[in-house]
């Protein structure tokens, strides 16, 4: 009978306890953005003018240095999902997953590995309330912003690999199609250095989180 009575009082108390909460907790399993796409030439062409006009703007330049020439064609803000890639190239104006979406593509067409990178930022009510006004009056979702902190997206590109014993981590083929997973083991399973772990939540410090973009 006493037995019983304790048994029953560790189960209520672990039911009451509340699960702890994060800020990110909202988007925890939240996918990144992907650009769609047709099936047809319309948005293969544009895919391959993405490519082609990152590899004309890189002009022989570090292949790890951020897109931005992206930053420079297209305005941050609202854009309507799903987005095909014909759609993307039409385009002035689009939202950080778009954006990442099409660096990712860049970085990987020059054999460089590159993860899609989702943040958690706090931002004042301010700037909140601001965004919702301006998402909302275009009747795009404004999923994204919270209460204290915003969902971002960004590409981050891997700079410092991890070695394996054989050859380099990834073989950079400027030109090449994505090839994941990439040779070997991801970065975060090697015991190497890695500035994203992929996967999981990672703390990191503000200077290894600029792409260049
Ligand atoms: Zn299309
Ligand atoms: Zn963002």
């Amino acid at each position: 009978m006493y037995l019983d009575a304790v048994e029953d009082l560790i189960e209520t108390r672990i039911e009451e306890r509340p699960a702890p909460s994060l800020p990110s907790a909202r988007w925890s399993e939240f996918p990144f953005s992907s650009l769609s796409h047709h099936g047809g030439a319309c948005c293969e062409v544009a895919r391959e003018w993405i490519v082609a006009m990152d590899y004309a703007q890189l002009n022989g330049g570090d292949l790890s240095s951020g897109p931005r020439w992206l930053r420079a064609r297209y305005e941050w803000g609202p854009s309507p999902w799903p987005m095909h890639w014909c759609e993307v190239v039409t385009r002035k104006v689009i939202d950080c997953g778009a954006h990442s979406a099409l660096a990712h593509e860049a970085f990987t067409a020059r054999g460089v590995t590159a993860f899609r990178a989702q943040f958690v930022q706090r931002y004042s009510p301010d700037a909140l309330a601001q965004w919702r006004t301006k998402w909302t009056g275009e009747n795009v979702s404004d999923h994204w912003i919270g209460d204290d902190v915003i969902y971002h997206e960004g590409p981050a590109p891997v700079r410092r690999l991890w070695q394996p014993r054989r050859g380099p981590a990834v073989r950079r083929r400027p030109m090449g199609r994505r090839r994941w997973p990439p040779l070997g083991r991801p970065p975060d399973q090697a015991g190497g250095v890695a500035p994203v772990l992929s996967n999981r939540h990672s703390g990191l410090d503000p200077e290894s989180m600029n792409t260049g973009l």
